[in-house]
Parts: C-alpha cells; sequence; structure tokens
C-alpha cells in the first residue's frame, strides 16, 4: 500500500476527493498545491496507516519510517533545507486531520526539528536570535503539552512571571536573551515533569509527534465526540507533516485567519482576523486582539489598527485572489489559513467554512445567482434542522450566560421570564402582562393553558418526548424538559438546585437550543425570514416529491403552519381540543357517566364546541386535505384528580361526588397508555364515534357554504390493532354520514383511515387497508409498542443504553429505522397489495426529523406531518430527500 503521499511546488499525489484516505486537511493541502497556489511542501500519512496501526497493537507498517525519511527528503530538495541540519535546519509542523474536523484530536505542533543546535543555525541563518528563541520556546511549550503530557499552564506561569517582573504585557516585548532564559526554564521544567531530558533528536520528535497524533484518535475525548456524531472508530486519522513558514519573522510577517464571505450573516465580502509578528494559534488564543483583514471591516468595527489590505496591499491582493479562485473552484464559502513570511504569502488550509442558518440560505442563494451552484445543489447546502434557528429568538451570542443547569434541548427558541409552578398562576400572569416561565416537574393536558400563557417551559422531569417537550414544540415554545438537578417545591415555591435557591417571580431564561437554564433576563436575536428563505423554499417544492402536512387542532396553529407552507393537516388530534375552557367538565361528565344516556347528555354538550372548531380549521384549510382523529384519550389524563375538580363535575352531572368517586377509582388503570383508549373507547361506546362524525360532517357542510371550497374530511380511527374494530367504528361514521348528507341536502365526500400505531396493524396491514381508504404511521406509539418502552419513562435510562452504545440515538426523536422502520416497510407493502391507491403518511414526531423523512422518501410515503413549526424544516429534508 501507499502510505504516504507528498504535496508542494505546485504538484500533490493526492486530491480535494481523498478526502478519506488523507483527512480533510491533507486532501485540501493537496488540491490547493496542485491548483498552484502557494502551499508549503508537505506530505500526509494516510488513515489506513492509523487503522493499521490499531490492529497491529500501536505499531508501524515496515516501509512507513523508509516512506516518510524519502517524503521528508522531497520537503528538503524543494526548500533547500536539511531535516536536523546545522545549515538551513528544516523545521516542520506535524497535524491531525480526520475526514471531518474533529475536537479531541493533537492539537497542532509547530516548529518540530529544533534543539540547542538547530536553534543557532536558524538565528544565524535569519540573522534574527530572537525570532529563533521565540520559534523554539513555542515548540517546547507545545510539543511538552501535547506529546509529552505536561500541562501548558506551567509554562505560561513563568512566562507571565518574567512578564510580570519585568513590567511586560506582550510576548512580543520580550527580547532574545529573556527568551533564551525562559527556554533554560522551560527545559528543567520538563525535565523535574518527565525525569529525562526534552528530546533533542529531531527524528524522536518527529516520530513521538506522529505516534500522538494516532495516539489522540482514541482519547475519550475524541471517541465521545465520534460517538456523538456517528463517526465510525475505523475512519481514523491521517497526519500532516509540512514545512514550516514563519509568521513570527518580525513586521512584515503575519499570520491570519478568513472566510471568503461572512460566516453569520453570509454577505459576500471576505472577512478575517490577522496578527503582525505572530504564529499559528496566536490569532484564535486571544493573546493579542487581532486585526481586521478587509479596510471595509475595520471601517464597520471603528478599529484604530490598521487592516492587512493597509498594511501589505500586495499580500492582500494575492489573498484575496486565491479567496475568489478557491470558491470558484470548491463551488462554497471556503474558510482559510494563511500566514505571511517576509512579505510572502503562503496558504495553509482551506475547507468549506461554517455558518449560520441564515448565513447558509444567503449564501446558497447568492451562489445560485452568481451560476456557481444549480438550484438543485443549493438546496443541499442548507441544513434543514438549522432551518429552526431562524424561526424562533435566540440567545444574543455575545450575552453572558450565567448558567444555573442544563436539560434536554427539548423545543428551540428562547425565552426570559419569571418563575411560576402552576398553569393557572402562567395565565394570571399574562392576563396582567407579565411574562412568566412555567416550571413544573412534568406537565399533562391539563396544563395546555399555562403553556399558552408561558414565555416558556421548563420541567425536571421527561424526555425529548414528553408532554411538555411534545406539546411545546407543537406551539413553537422554548421548552427545556428533564432538567434532573432541579429540585421543585410546589408547596413552597422553590426550587432547589446545586446549593441554589430560586423561588416563584425570579427571573431565569431557558434556551431550548441548548438545554441551559440561564439566570436572570438574557439578551434575545429576534428572528427574521430574509426573502432567502422563500426563494430556497420554493426550490425545495419544486423538488420534492412528498406533500408536507402539518399537525394541528387549534386555529391559531393550523394557520402558522398554512403560513409555513403546509399543503394540509395530517393530524388534528380532537383530545386536544377538550381541555380548553369548560370543555373539560363535559368530557368528565360523559367519561364518568354510567350510562349510554348520561354519556349522550354530555356528548351533546361538546357537539356545538366540536363542531365549530372543526368549521373554523376547515375554513383556514381552505380545501387542503384534512386529517380528523377520532378520540383517543389516555384516560388518566381526563380524570378528576382534586376534590375541586370531582366537585365541580358532579355539580355540572347532579350526581353525588362520593359515587363519582369510586366511579373515577374503577376507571383508573395500571397501564393507562395500554389501556381503554383509541378505538377502544370508540368499540365500547359508539356514541363518541357518532357524535364526532356528526360535528366532523356538519362543519364539513358549513365550510364549504362559507368558502365555496369543497371540504374531503379524512376521518382517522386511532389505535387500531384488528380489522374488525375498524369496521365497527366505520359503520357509525358511515351511518352519521348518511344522515347528515339527507339532513342537509348536500352531497358529501369523504375517507376513512386508520392510525398505524399498533405492531400488529402494521403486519395485518393487507387485511385492515381492505377497511381503510388511508393509512398515517403514528410513529410515536409504533416506537412505544415496538420497544415495549414508555416514552414517559425512558429518560431514565435511555441516556445510558446511548452511552453504552446500546443505542446510536432516542427512538423517539430519529425513526429507528432498522425496526421500527421495517413494520413500516411492511405496513407500507401489505396496505398497497390490497389497496394499491391507499394513501400513506407518517404523523408521529417523526415527521419533522430529517432523517426519518429521508427514510419516508425511500419507502414511498406520500407525505409527511408534523408540528407547524417544523414544517419548513420537513419541506427542505424531503426536497434533499427526493434529490
Ligand atoms: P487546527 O486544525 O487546530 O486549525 P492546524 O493544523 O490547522 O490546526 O494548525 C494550527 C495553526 O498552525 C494554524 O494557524 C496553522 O495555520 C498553523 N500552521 C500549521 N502548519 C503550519 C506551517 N507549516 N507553517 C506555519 N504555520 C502553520
Ligand atoms: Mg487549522
Ligand atoms: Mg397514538
Amino acid at each position: 500500500a501507499k502510505w504516504v503521499y507528498s504535496f508542494g511546488n505546485g504538484a500533490a499525489e493526492g486530491a480535494a476527493d481523498m478526502r478519506n484516505l488523507l483527512g480533510g486537511k491533507g486532501a485540501n493541502l493537496a488540491e490547493m498545491s496542485s491548483l498552484g497556489l502557494p502551499v508549503p511542501p508537505g506530505f500526509t500519512i494516510t488513515t489506513e496507516v492509523c487503522t493499521w496501526y490499531y490492529e497491529h497493537g500501536k505499531s508501524y507498517p515496515e516501509e512507513l519510517a523508509a516512506d516518510v525519511s524519502a517524503a521528508l527528503e522531497k520537503i528538503g530538495a524543494a526548500t533547500n533545507r536539511e531535516f536536523g541540519g546545522l545549515e538551513r535546519p528544516l523545521l516542520v509542523s506535524v497535524r491531525s486531520g480526520a475526514r471531518v474536523s474533529m475536537p479531541g484530536m493533537m492539537d497542532t505542533v509547530l516548529n518540530l526539528g529544533l534543539n540547542d543546535q538547530t536553534v543557532e543555525a536558524l538565528a544565524s541563518e535569519a540573522g534574527d536570535r530572537r525570532f529563533a528563541y521565540d520559534s523554539y520556546r513555542r515548540f517546547i511549550q507545545m510539543y511538552s503539552d501535547v506529546v509529552l503530557g505536561v500541562d501548558h499552564h506551567e509554562f505560561e506561569e513563568v512566562l507571565e512571571d518574567y512578564k510580570q517582573r519585568n513590567d511586560l504585557t506582550l510576548d512580543t516585548q520580550v527580547d532574545a536573551d529573556a527568551w533564551q532564559g525562559i527556554i533554560e526554564k522551560f527545559k528543567e521544567l520538563v525535565e523535574e515533569a518527565l525525569e529525562r531530558p526534552f528530546p533533542q533528536d529531531p527524528q524522536e520528535q518527529l516520530w513521538g509527534a506522529i505516534g500522538a497524533v494516532f495516539g489522540s484518535w482514541m482519547t475519550p475525548r475524541a471517541a465521545t465526540y465520534r460517538r456523538l456524531h456517528d463517526i465510525p472508530g475505523n475512519w481514523g486519522t491521517a497526519v500532516n507533516v509540512q514545512a514550516m513558514v514563519f509568521g513570527n519573522m518580525g513586521q512584515t510577517s503575519a499570520t491570519g485567519v478568513a472566510f471568503t464571505r461572512n460566516p453569520s450573516t453570509g454577505e459576500n465580502a471576505l472577512y478575517g482576523e490577522f496578527l503582525v509578528n505572530a504564529q499559528g494559534e496566536d490569532v484564535v488564543a486571544g493573546i493579542r486582539t487581532p486585526q481586521d483583514i478587509t479596510e471595509k471591516a475595520r471601517k464597520e468595527a471603528g478599529s484604530s489598527m490598521p487592516s492587512l489590505e493597509a498594511l501589505m496591499p500586495e499580500a492582500f491582493a494575492e489573498f484575496q485572489s486565491y479567496c475568489g479562485r478557491l470558491e470558484a473552484h470548491y463551488k462554497d464559502m471556503q474558510d482559510l489559513e494563511f500566514t505571511i513570511e517576509e512579505g510572502k504569502l503562503w496558504m495553509l488550509q482551506t475547507r468549506a467554512g461554517k455558518r449560520t442558518a441564515k448565513a447558509a440560505l444567503k449564501i446558497a442563494v447568492d451562489m445560485v445567482e452568481d451560476g456557481l451552484l444549480t438550484e438543485e445543489q443549493a438546496i443541499g447546502r442548507v441544513e434543514p434542522a438549522a432551518l429552526d434557528q431562524l424561526l424562533h429568538p435566540t440567545i444574543d451570542p455575545k450575552a453572558e450566560r450565567n448558567i444555573v443547569t442544563t436539560g434536554l434541548p427539548a423545543s428551540p427558541g428562547a425565552a426570559s421570564g419569571a418563575i411560576v409552578f402552576s398553569s393557572d398562576a402562567a395565565e394570571e400572569a399574562k392576563a396582567a402582562g407579565r411574562k412568566v416561565i412555567l416550571v413544573r416537574i412534568e406537565t399533562s393536558p391539563e396544563d395546555i393553558h399555562g403553556m399558552h400563557a408561558a414565555e416558556g417551559i421548563l420541567t425536571s422531569r421527561g424526555g425529548m418526548t414528553s408532554h411538555a417537550a411534545v406539546v411545546a414544540r407543537g406551539m413553537g415554545k422554548p421548552c427545556v424538559s428533564g432538567a434532573g438537578t432541579l429540585r421543585i417545591d410546589y408547596r413552597n415555591g422553590l426550587i432547589n438546585v446545586a446549593g441554589r435557591q430560586l423561588k416563584e417571580g425570579d427571573i431565569i431564561t431557558i434556551d431550548g437550543a441548548t438545554g441551559q437554564v440561564l439566570l436572570g433576563e438574557v439578551t434575545m436575536l429576534q428572528p427574521t425570514l430574509s426573502g432567502d428563505f422563500g426563494t430556497l423554499m420554493g426550490w425545495a417544492d419544486k423538488v420534492r416529491r412528498m406533500k408536507v402536512r402539518t399537525n394541528a387542532e387549534t386555529p391559531q396553529d393550523a394557520k402558522v403552519a398554512r403560513d409555513f407552507g403546509a399543503e394540509g393537516i395530517g393530524l388534528c388530534r380532537t383530545e386536544h381540543m377538550f381541555f380548553e375552557g369548560e370543555r373539560i367538565i363535559a368530557v368528565r361528565e360523559m367519561i364518568l357517566a354510567d350510562s349510554e344516556a348520561g354519556r349522550r347528555a354530555a356528548l351533546a354538550k361538546l357537539l356545538p364546541m366540536q363542531r365549530q372548531d372543526f368549521t373554523d380549521i376547515f375554513k383556514i384549510m381552505h380545501g387542503l386535505p384534512v386529517t380528523i382523529r377520532l378520540l383517543d384519550p389516555p384516560l388518566h389524563e381526563f380524570l378528576p384528580k382534586s376534590d375541586e375538580e370531582l366537585a365541580e363535575v358532579a355539580k355540572a352531572m347532579n350526581a353525588d361526588p362520593e359515587l363519582l368517586r369510586d366511579r373515577a377509582l374503577a376507571l383508573d388503570e395500571f397501564n393507562p397508555m395500554l389501556g381503554h383508549r383509541g378505538c377502544r373507547l370508540l368499540v365500547s361506546y359508539p356514541e363518541i364515534a357518532e357524535m364526532q362524525a356528526r360535528a366532523i360532517f356538519e362543519a364539513a357542510v358549513e365550510a364549504a357554504k362559507i368558502t365555496g371550497a369543497p371540504v374531503v374530511p379524512e376521518i382517522m380511527v386511532p389505535l387500531v390493532g384488528l380489522k374488525g374494530e375498524l369496521d365497527l367504528v366505520r359503520q357509525s361514521i358511515e351511518a352519521m354520514a348518511k344522515a347528515v348528507m339527507e339532513e342537509s341536502g348536500t352531497e358529501l365526500t369523504y375517507q376513512i383511515g386508520t392510525m398505524v400505531e399498533l405492531p400488529r396493524a402494521a403486519l395485518k396491514a393487507a387485511e385492515i387497508a381492505q377497511s381503510a381508504e388511508f393509512f398515517s404511521f403514528g410513529t410515536n406509539d409504533l416506537t412505544q409498542t415496538t420497544f415495549g418502552i414508555s416514552r414517559d419513562d425512558a429518560a431514565s435510562f435511555l441516556g445510558t443504553y446511548q452511552s453504552r452504545g446500546i443505542l446510536e440515538q432516542d427512538p423517539f426523536v430519529s425513526l429507528d429505522q432498522e425496526g421500527v422502520g421495517e413494520l413500516i416497510r411492511i405496513g407500507v407493502e401489505r396496505g398497497r397489495s390490497a389497496r394499491p391507491d391507499i394513501k400513506l403518511g407518517i404523523c408521529g414526531e417523526h415527521g419533522g426529523d430529517p432523517a426519518s423523512i429521508g427514510f419516508c422518501e425511500r419507502v414511498g410515503l406520500d407525505y409527511v406531518s408534523c408540528s407547524p413549526f417544523r414544517v419548513p424544516i420537513a419541506r427542505l429534508a424531503a426536497a434533499q430527500a427526493a434529490l
């Protein structure tokens, strides 16, 4: 095998498309070199050597030593220098480089090859002792820190100590003799710590650094990062060895970093920072305040420090021309590193630059306008999930963060407000014009009004798909869930957390993007949807095959979703409509009634409210498809809990509270999520389905009259596992349709379908499809029932499953494509076999998750349905999946 690839002097053995073998940094260094850009010569040891190293007890392939020597010779020839030589010594940097840039990997070592002799050679060659010693002290410090494991603070202390004693503030003020003294101290420090002297042999230094790069691949930090980002351990890292160029050779030398466009706004203007007389990391490390590269940026920042453009106009012009060439070549915004050595420009790195969502949109759209990208390529340049940043307020990145604790980033956006502990308190505060954060151990459907009133929701229990998280995402409100270190004391209105006490009324801020809970009010940036957003969405809509619908039950949600481009409602959960105001009492009456007559009486009260809701929604959706799911209440969420609640219902029913209490106890279930819910309830009490069907059909007639757009309701029966269940409910619905048509004298078209959320339904899809005109995969319940894991209780152990590598992702967040996905595949196949034109969709939380949307495209679903604020994400993800 070829283990080593050289580059430099306008040529290279590697290329940009060899990133798997050479790592990102090495592949791009090779590419720049081939393009004829000035890149210091060097070579890349491939990622295959890393893999070999770990497969062979941390040893190297036999040929490697000779290959490295030969490649070093080449650098020597190109630079007219010799590694370890006492005249014109060759110094190199050793840089790690995986396929994707990865924190946790070894830091770069600069100036390798210096020792007590070569430093003198460097000094006399450059005619500058200060420069030579400055380079040597940097090398000792870096090498000792990253290769030998001596903490860099110890070195910094020595230096700080010297500067303090001599009244100096900047490293650049330290002179040659002083550096010499400091170097002696550094060497002593190393010898004390390691009980052996600092390595003087350049070969030993080089192999030490190479070994350290490979070693860093398996550090716990790197391993954790890989796990979190789904990077396989067998990818390995490459090692780049490259001739040094010096930005620290005095006032005509400099080092800097730049983006070819502004990474936070996307503006098409070179943007970057540099330092005169400095090396590598000084710019990022903040040792001195860096200067702006362009005059434009300097003026905008009002800085008095000269720009590179003013200071070194020739090097700047050359650099600017490379920026244009690299962008045109890679067809993407680039993040660059460069160094100027005595006026001569050297390019040290290029890669696709990280950017905000706003910048990503602008850059993608601008590049299409400039003919650099096609519309389809541009669609692929914006990460769907990143659009979330644009739709919600976010914390100003410059704001100070006083973090109290961190929970799960359950719903994006940030919000500040006073702590309240109950939904009623939240509502009162809102009515009084105060902003609050609703803090609960967990929320239940009865908290909907409080969640509506609050700016954001914080819970100490529950995962990413807990009630609080799901509802908050649906409302587009920030939520941090499962902040387990919070001890919430409702009785005394207190939170104890990490030795601190917060009380009702204290101001906090939650950041739903990171899960952080912060003390006090924090500055926010408000979302602005630019024209670029609409442009890119338009392109996405042209290429996607799947439709995007929304999950919505309130007119407000429906409206938000339509504004975001939803093409229908995929899930309207009718039980969510029952929690508002007085309705809950009527619902409780219905549940607690001990006779059909009692139930019908309660249902009669609900009918006009439901009809009104549906009419409103049909009107807003204006002829777009609307799927309404019949009642699916886990009973425990509806049973009265407190004495007051019982008394309230008793009064409305004119019944004895004690008898009602007994009835409520009798209805209490051990396992409500697997209990008397969904179509089971409709089978037991057909009058519920009748009332709902009547409300839907009457609303359809009414709305069609008002808008003139025909309404074709899709009625969805929940939790079906047996064809017989669906058939029975279907009869009630059809009978009601007939009745309403006769009463109103109007023809009605409608569809009846089912939610596939039990493994049995997926397996028996062929049979069930005979009675269903559509399926909607309810992947929240399907995930629960497939895994046998309750999503409300999963948070306590799923974390361990992920950290132990048993599960890569929370299956409630991103679809388990292998397991749950297999059931979906089966459901799709068998459903279509029985009814070729069956309409197929997904309506779980996964309908808004880009990876899951990709899966939906592959199995050929007709649409995805997600919460209103995820509609744009789904539109883009569906487009990317279709390409
Ligand atoms: P990172 O991946 O952390 O950016 P790099 O390997 O890119 O690490 O290098 C760190 C710093 O050292 C960068 O500023 C880079 O430009 C500089 N550097 C790396 N190699 C050389 C070299 N051969 N000559 C001069 N500076 C270098
Ligand atoms: Mg770099
Ligand atoms: Mg369900």
